[in-house]
């Protein structure tokens, strides 16, 4: 515990929303005189975001922090949330995470080599608030950030730069005092999906550079690689399912389901033109494994007419083909083929279509899926749901932690 005053500390679990970490100093000694000692700290996931809140012993203007401080500079200002993945030793992938500048963004400095950034210029999205004088709350969604899912050591450091030559107690501080506290990263869950428009899209808005990742005709063979590659890259994908496969594989769907990525709707045995009843019968089967009714429907062979796509609208869901084929479901396709297929075609609010289905082993996408996810995160995107490309309103929730995690 810090030898400068009792720390408090409490762990809490809340439902729906994630776990919160809240602790508190009291009694900072006389010595620590720095504007920016930390009184109190929290951190929280609220859904897809890790939410912080950090207050200082007086007000703190973002303009005169550092986003990305060089903690060995003795002149460094900063006030930042060092996250440590735990349990990989030296090589634990962790994120110094410093708001600083404005109130849109905040500065990530890689720490550890485990997993390679996904902020490559070392700048995320964020929004800032101050709800009080000397208190900011910092919101940054997790996909932003990339952190794997998982157990984490974090704590809250700051310095006023006043330091001498070198950095020591008198300017620096933290919370907790020594060491840091634990905190786990829970992968969110979809819980819910609706407000989807009923019109039938083969791409999302083009004003963010984010990309949705779409897995046709499984649950199949080669689902839990593909999951396993989602998940290691920390990208997530949209599974238009068969009822059929479902029916006979539906733990491998509750298994898309509780890795974060969405299940959809592709009918119940790939049939062109499928009915209303056929399109109600999946959802019943989806919605038995997933416990949501999905809202994006993906018509058999591409085939759609509006009729179809009204019966879609009817089930609340949106006719979704893509804009993007990688073709991997061709004998002329290879995993270069595939791979640069995606590259080049990829444009922001891109659904590039890929399959997971089938009793054979996908060996080219799987093979591509690492590269597809690589070469475009190189170019600054990200992996997002058909639904979050969308905007369709969805639930999450975050599972309860069990013991052993
Ligand atoms: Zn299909």
């Amino acid at each position: 515990m810090s030898p400068r005053g009792k720390l408090y500390f409490m762990l809490a679990g809340l439902l729906a929303v994630g776990l919160a970490v809240i602790f508190a100093t009291q009694a900072q000694p006389a010595a620590l005189t720095s504007p920016l000692a930390i009184r109190q700290g929290e951190v929280r996931q609220v859904e897809k975001a890790l939410e912080f809140s950090v207050a200082t012993a007086t007000s703190t203007d973002l303009a005169d922090l550092e986003p990305r401080p060089d903690l060995g500079d003795a002149k460094a200002r900063y006030l930042c949330l060092e996250m440590k993945q735990q349990g990989n030793d030296e090589a634990g992938y962790g994120e110094l995470i410093c708001p600083g500048g404005d109130d849109t963004t905040v500065g990530v400095t890689p720490t550890g080599e485990a997993v390679a950034p996904v902020a490559e210029d070392g700048v995320v999205e964020a929004t800032i608030e101050s709800p009080e004088s000397g208190t900011l709350k910092v919101t940054i969604p997790l996909a932003e950030l990339g952190l794997p899912f998982g157990a984490y050591e974090f704590r809250f450091i700051s310095s006023d730069g006043s330091c001498g030559s070198e950095p020591g107690d008198d300017c620096v501080d933290q919370l907790p005092g020594d060491g840091g506290a634990d905190f786990t990263l829970q992968t969110p869950v979809m819980a819910g999906c609706s407000g989807a428009d009923g019109v039938e899209v083969r791409s999302g808005p083009e004003d963010r550079k984010v990309v949705a990742l779409t897995f046709d005709d499984g649950p199949g063979t080669s689902t839990g690689e593909i999951l396993d590659i989602l998940k290691e890259k920390r990208a997530d994908g949209t599974f238009f399912l068969l009822g059929q496969a479902v029916e006979m594989d539906p733990e491998t769907a509750r298994e898309i389901v509780l890795s974060g990525s969405e299940v959809a709707n592709h009918s119940m045995a790939h049939d062109a033109f499928p009915t209303s009843a056929d399109l109600t019968a999946t959802n019943d089967v989806i919605e038995e494994v997933a416990g949501f009714r999905p809202c994006s429907f993906r018509p058999p062979y591409g085939s759609v007419d509006p009729p179809l796509t009204g019966r879609a609208a009817g089930e609340g869901m949106n006719t979704v083909l893509w804009d993007v084929d990688t073709e991997d479901w061709t004998d002329g396709a290879s995993v270069d083929s595939i791979v640069e297929g995606a590259k080049l075609n990829a444009r922001p609010g891109s659904i590039i279509l890929l399959h997971d289905g089938g009793d054979a082993r996908r060996e080219k996408t799987i093979d591509a899926l690492p590269g597809i996810i690589d070469e475009l995160r190189g170019e600054g995107y990200r992996f997002v749901t058909v639904s979050e490309l969308l905007g369709n309103e969805i639930k999450w929730t975050v599972p309860e932690p069990s013991d052993d995690s």
